[in-house]
C-alpha cells in the first residue's frame, strides 16, 4: 500500500524517454520504449547469426558470414534477439551502469521465444545456461552481472511457457586478467584482447556437456568465441550462445546515447 501511495504521489518516469509509466511503482521501460525492442525478423546467417540486409546477394536462407565460412568462430551457433539499435542499446546501458536488474530479468524473458524458436537449442542434451563472467574486480565495482541477470530472466521466461528451465552456472567460468575495452577495437585486435582469457573453474563441471553462453551484446564475437575454446578444452560437446542483442556495421558499439559512465567491455 505504501509503495503505491507513494506512486500516486511520484509517478515513475521511464528511465529512457521520461514519460509517465502506467505502471504505478515500476522502474522499467515505459510501453513504448518497451515496444522499441524489437526481435530481428530479417535473414541472418544460419551460423552466427549476423543479420543480413535485405537484397544481399548471399540473402539465402543456409548462407554463411564470412567469419563462419572460414570456421573462426569455436562456438557452434549463436543467436541474438535484436539489432543494438538504439532502443535496446539504451536498455543495455541501463542494466548495466544503473543496475536495473528488474529490467534485466524482463530483458532476459525475451531470450525464452529465441530459444524456443531454434531446434540447434532444443537438441542439446541438459545444456548448462553459462553467464560470459565480468573479471572479479569488475563485478566488485559494478555489484553483478548482466549477463547472468539475463540468464536468469530466461529461465523465468521458459518456466511461464511452461517449458523445462536449463540450470545457471554463474560460476563456471572465470577471466583470467582484466582486458581491454573491446568497443572500437577491429576484430583481430578484439581476438587478440581476449584469447586465452577465460578458464573453466574447478566447479564448472561441463565435461560432456552442452553449453548455452548467455551475453548482453554480441559484436564481432570474439569474446563467445574465447569462451566457447576454453569450454571446449574442458570437455564441452556443443556450444551455443544466445545475446539480448548484435551489433551491426549498421548500429555498432562504439556509442553510448543517453548515459554519462563510459562503456566498457561490449564483448
Ligand atoms: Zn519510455
Ligand atoms: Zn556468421
Amino acid at each position: 500500500m505504501a509503495s503505491s501511495a507513494f506512486a500516486l504521489v511520484f509517478p515513475a518516469a521511464c528511465p529512457l524517454c521520461g514519460r509517465e509509466c502506467a505502471q504505478p511503482g515500476w522502474a522499467g521501460l515505459c510501453d513504448s520504449c518497451w515496444a522499441g525492442i524489437r526481435r530481428w525478423e530479417g535473414p541472418v546467417c544460419a551460423g552466427c547469426g549476423l543479420p543480413i540486409a535485405a537484397g544481399a546477394d548471399d540473402s539465402a536462407p543456409e548462407s554463411l558470414c564470412g567469419v563462419c565460412r572460414r570456421g573462426e568462430y569455436e562456438f557452434d551457433f549463436a543467436r541474438s534477439f535484436a539489432v543494438y539499435a538504439e532502443t535496446p542499446r539504451s536498455a543495455i546501458l541501463l542494466l548495466k551502469f544503473r543496475r536495473r536488474e528488474r529490467l534485466g530479468l524482463q530483458l532476459g524473458e525475451l531470450l525464452a521465444p529465441l530459444w524456443s524458436a531454434h531446434g540447434e537449442f532444443v537438441e542439446l542434451e541438459n545444456p548448462v545456461l553459462v553467464p560470459v563472467p565480468l573479471h572479479r574486480a569488475r563485478q566488485r565495482e559494478r555489484g553483478f552481472n548482466q549477463a547472468e541477470v539475463l540468464a536468469r530472466g530466461l529461465v523465468r521466461g521458459l518456466k511461464k511457457a511452461g517449458k523445462a528451465a536449463p540450470q545457471v552456472d554463474a560460476d563456471c567460468l572465470a577471466r583470467t586478467r582484466p582486458t581491454l575495452p573491446q568497443a572500437g577495437l577491429s576484430f583481430r585486435a578484439r581476438q587478440e584482447n581476449v584469447r586465452g582469457v577465460f578458464k573453466v573453474t574447478e566447479t564448472g563441471g561441463v565435461s560432456g556437456r552442452d553449453v548455452v553462453l548467455i551475453d548482453d551484446v554480441m559484436t564481432t564475437g570474439a569474446t563467445l568465441s574465447s569462451c566457447a575454446s576454453a569450454l571446449k578444452k574442458a570437455g564441452a560437446q556443443r556450444v551455443a550462445a544466445l545475446t539480448l542483442a548484435r551489433a551491426t556495421p549498421q548500429f555498432p558499439d562504439t556509442e553510448t546515447p543517453g548515459l554519462a559512465e563510459p562503456v566498457d567491455d561490449f564483448g
